[in-house]
């Protein structure tokens, strides 16, 4: 028997994470989908109705970059979503990963898919900056 969460507590974390999920995947398909309709009028070179300035243009760009950013940091949570979620299926979660000691339930109820502990995050956050 691992010393991790018990039963009860999992399943709710599962559902929790299997919510946020879902969440994640909506905003993904939105984003994806503005995103492709801005290209695809673009491309079409249909400018009808559409001043043409230099700074709507730059505008755009700046729009469409910063949803592909926003899309590529919601698939990194949905990455940790899924392996948080794997962790659950393994009794796993909500061990640390780096002192393997128990994380705070409420920051886990906070950031259901978090890996590590506040005083690991911390360290590893300041390693980071170095
Ligand atoms: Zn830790």
């Amino acid at each position: 028997m691992k010393k991790g969460l018990d039963r009860k507590k999992l399943k709710e974390y599962k559902e929790k994470l299997l919510n946020l999920k879902e969440e994640m995947l909506e905003q993904i398909k939105d984003i994806s989908e503005d995103t492709l309709m801005k290209s695809q009028k673009d491309m079409s070179g249909d400018m009808s109705g559409y001043s043409i300035h230099m700074a709507d243009v730059a505008t755009d760009n700046y729009e469409r970059e910063f949803n592909i950013g926003i899309v590529s940091d919601e698939r990194k949570m949905l990455l940790e979503i899924e392996e948080a979620l794997k962790r659950i299926e393994d009794k796993e979660y909500g061990i640390c990963h780096k002192c393997e000691k128990i994380i705070n339930a409420t920051r886990l109820n906070a950031i259901p898919y978090v890996q590590y502990c506040k005083k690991c995050q911390e360290e590893i956050e300041k390693e980071n900056k170095v």
